[in-house]
């Protein structure tokens, strides 16, 4: 996707040489490092010194308190807490199914910016498929098949005896003769012989989530860089959607997006802008043309 710049065309870096905390254990800095630092003149400085697993984990052992926002509010606060710098960034990820079939896997990958200076939270997001899943089995060659299907080694897996809630887990399982060793000690373990085995869905492994975690960083650039019209806050972003875009072969307003509403994040400004691409609606999405 084309840079967006919604709002005043910015010739200058938005952050130039400012430091930008980013706290992550998970090797985030290597993707959403180099987007932000090129696209606003930053500088993101991974933080550590705070076992981020403490405030949730996808292996059930610590459950995450509140929403994924919030998730990522404590985190960017805990980064700009430790390195004492004014500005930081964080990120948080979801699972679910997809929001089109409701069958497969999907990731939501939500990323905050937070600068105390300019009182802003500009908040984005980016979406996709991804390999999250599980297999109970007592067969180390349907084990195999899961982790094939899994995209396995280069997505590492976790594995541990009996379920789901068996704290007697290893993560970051990346090679086969490891996987199979964790294997054997799993059903060892348990008392049925049941091995549990799951997807890694920590960023650092899993290059699939790492990507929509890239992508997400993306979308945060083109944010932040649209400045608002009126009073050149960062942030100037859509805000609503408008449907009624004409069926193109009978002309009656569809269920399509017509124009959307860009709205800035400091002050009260809005604006309104038609869509032109496609100028008319499919008459697919007609009610008259395809009820
Ligand atoms: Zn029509
Ligand atoms: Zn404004």
């Amino acid at each position: 996707m084309p840079a967006i710049h919604v709002g005043t065309p910015m010739p200058l870096p938005m952050y130039p040489g400012e430091r930008i905390a980013l706290l992550t254990q998970h090797g985030k800095e290597r993707v959403i490092g180099p987007v932000l630092d090129d696209a606003l003149g930053c500088r993101v400085e991974h933080v550590a010194g705070y076992d981020t697993d403490l405030l949730g984990t996808f292996t059930r052992d610590i459950p995450r308190a509140g929403t994924q926002l919030e998730a990522a509010r404590r985190k960017a606060q805990m980064g700009m807490k430790l390195s004492g710098l004014p500005i930081g960034i964080a990120s948080e990820g979801s699972f679910a199914t997809d929001p089109y079939l409701g069958m497969f896997p999907w990731n939501i990958e939500l990323i905050l910016w937070i600068d105390t200076g300019r009182e802003l939270e500009i908040v984005a997001m980016a979406q996709g498929k991804t390999n999250f899943s599980h297999l109970l089995t007592a067969d180390w060659a349907e084990a195999r098949g899961f982790a094939c299907r899994s995209k396995f080694p280069d997505h590492h897996l976790v594995v541990r005896p009996d379920g789901e809630q068996d704290p007697a887990f290893r993560k970051g399982l990346s090679n086969w003769t490891e996987l199979e060793l964790a294997f054997s000690a799993a059903q060892a373990q348990s008392g049925e012989g049941q091995v549990f085995l799951e997807t890694d869905m920590r960023a650092c492994a899993n290059p699939t989530r790492m990507e929509t975690i890239r992508l997400a960083a993306e979308d945060l650039s083109q944010r932040i860089r649209s400045r608002c019209p009126e009073c050149a806050s960062p942030g100037f972003w859509k805000v609503e959607r408008i449907s009624g875009l004409k069926c193109s072969s009978c002309g009656e307003p569809t269920s399509e997006t017509r124009a959307v509403i860009y709205g800035c994040i400091n002050c009260e400004y809005r604006c309104t802008r038609e869509l032109t691409d496609p100028p008319r609606a499919d008459p697919r999405f007609c009610e008259y043309c395809n009820p």
